[in-house]
């Protein structure tokens, strides 16, 4: 019988008392942190709390290690048929409760019911699927000499830590967890404390669906706490972090003089550029939806808005419409389209940028403010999807990664100006740009300091193609081949025939 995926652990007081515990997974069994301290999950639409999280530390990332390194020489020596068979069997699992699933990820991260129901379950469920092809079709290298052949193998790095935000909870850990288990690792994975439900209940999925135990253990926690532990391990070969640069930053400063693989995908401050041929019929919920799907808590999401200055007058207006058209509130209302802040301190975050806006000077286009929501949503982390312009591309407003619905319009007037404000800021993660000339197309995504370009459309989606950014968006990518290869460790080996 498959187990509740609400289903908590009796040792904590706060199941009592409504709020459901959920326990680390490790070596198989669910158990509190060692030192017995809990931390509250909220349900940031509502302000109430839900859970509760083990508080854990470096005895308990100690403990999953030891279990992820029992459970590596049974794990590494199964055929990549069994791996990928069980990959399947967890998509399979994970898909037959997408509901269920959706509602834990809607609660836990404030985000509307409809995007978990239709976006980060499903893309979940894919994630595994692909992985498990991914492997079975995977190739190494042959390099034929006059004298000699070269034939690369790929090897399981061992125990590998995953570390993952609030924003795109399940679907960025099984982006990880997939590849990692494809390759033959053991894996010890963190999730965000912000949101810790779909990871624990991928771990009971998991097991349910014969993933042996010690293969994957998850250690709830804060980042400066078990995160740190995480990274600092001597037995962790290789760290695939996502989230904010400043962390990526400390990240990368503990892990590399240890030389750890290191994957770091970060932060984004990503230009949408219309250009003056733009079919705006397309662009305009184009730039909608990239500036705020995910209550614009996306990395992807492009929260600087780039016009040429010819369409400027008649862009605006349409744009500004369909942004105050939006539907803010009820996360489990079929129709919402825009869901809460993370967090009350996050939504203060937002606000300060706001303000800031203001005392330059900004034209507040749409939004700017709380909007008044129905009983039951008044403690919720609400902000209305906001949209300025009057700011310089000086401005923190334009230069910062603000996470969250907000977007900054810019004008240009040449394609050399457009390239020059969105190459202009510390990232360099993804850009959308909507024209219809070809040539302008291929040229200015050519002149691009991203890592990704979507042309007359945004977030569009091959599993195979790299992910990653540049600048101060990360280092790496993940995707297809290139997980398989970042987790795992190749060998060449020459084998000489005469
Ligand atoms: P964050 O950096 O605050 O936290 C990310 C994870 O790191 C969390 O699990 C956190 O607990 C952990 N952490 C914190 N301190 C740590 C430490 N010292 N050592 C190890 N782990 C630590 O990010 P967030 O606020 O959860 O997520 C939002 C950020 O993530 C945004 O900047 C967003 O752009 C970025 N993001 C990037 C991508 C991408 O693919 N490039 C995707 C999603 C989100």
């Amino acid at each position: 019988m498959a187990a509740d995926l609400n289903r908590g652990a009796s040792f904590s007081p706060a199941a009592e008392s409504g709020a459901r515990a959920r326990a680390n997974l490790i070596g198989g069994k669910h158990v509190p942190a060692a030192a017995g301290d809990t931390i509250e999950d909220l349900n940031p639409a509502t302000g109430r709390v839900h859970a509760t999280i083990p508080r854990s530390g470096a005895a308990d990332v100690e403990a999953a290690v030891a279990a992820a390194r029992a459970a590596f020489p049974a794990w590494s020596a199964t055929s990549v048929e069994q791996r990928a068979d069980l990959l399947d069997r967890i998509a399979d699992a994970l898909e037959a409760r997408v509901d269920e699933l959706a509602a834990l990820e809607s609660a836990d991260a404030g985000k509307p019911i409809t995007l978990a129901r239709t976006i980060d379950i499903p893309r979940a469920v894919r994630n595994f699927r692909f992985f498990a092809g991914a492997a079975r079709h995977d190739e190494t290298g042959f390099h034929p000499m006059a004298d000699a052949i070269n034939y690369t193998l790929r090897k399981p790095l061992g125990v590998v830590g995953l570390i993952t935000p609030w924003n795109l909870p399940l679907y960025l850990l099984s982006w990880k967890v997939a590849p990692a288990l494809a390759m033959g690792n053991t894996i010890v994975a963190k999730p965000s404390e912000l949101t810790p439900l779909t990871a624990d209940a991928l771990g009971r999925i998991a097991m349910e669906a014969g993933l042996p135990a010690g293969v994957l253990n998850i250690v709830h926690g804060y980042g400066h706490e078990v995160g740190q532990a995480l990274v600092e391990h001597p037995e962790v070969k290789a760290i695939s972090f996502t989230g904010g640069t400043a962390t990526g930053r400390r990240v990368a400063a503990t892990a590399a003089p240890m030389f750890k693989k290191l994957s770091l995908e970060l932060g984004g401050k990503n230009a949408t550029i219309v250009f003056d041929d733009a079919d705006l019929d397309e662009a305009v919920p184009g730039a909608v939806r990239a500036g705020f799907t995910n209550t614009g808590q996306v990395c992807l999401c492009g929260s600087r808005l780039l016009i040429h200055e010819d369409i400027w007058a008649d862009f605006v207006p349409r744009f500004t419409e369909q942004v105050k058209a939006l539907k803010v509130g009820d996360t489990a209302h079929p129709d919402t389209q825009v869901g809460a802040a993370i967090s009350q301190a996050h939504r203060d975050k937002v606000e300060s940028y706001l303000r800031i806006a203001r005392d330059e000077g900004a034209t507040f286009h749409a939004g700017g403010g709380r909007p008044r929501l129905g009983e039951g949503l008044a403690n919720g982390a609400f902000l209305e999807p906001t949209v300025i312009s009057g700011v310089g591309q000086d401005s923190r407003c334009v230069q910062e990664e603000i996470f969250g619905p907000v977007v900054t319009l810019q004008p240009f007037s040449s394609d050399e100006e457009a390239v020059a404000l969105a190459n202009g800021v510390p990232y360099g993660l993804a850009a959308s740009i909507w024209t219809r000339d070809l040539k302008r197309a291929h040229n200015v995504s050519a002149a691009l300091d991203t890592g990704m370009v979507w042309v007359n459309c945004w977030l569009h989606r091959d599993l195979r193609v790299p992910f990653g950014g540049m600048k101060e968006s990360g280092v790496g990518r993940e995707g297809g081949r290139w997980s398989l290869e970042f987790f795992s460790e190749a060998r060449n080996v020459c084998i000489r025939l005469e």
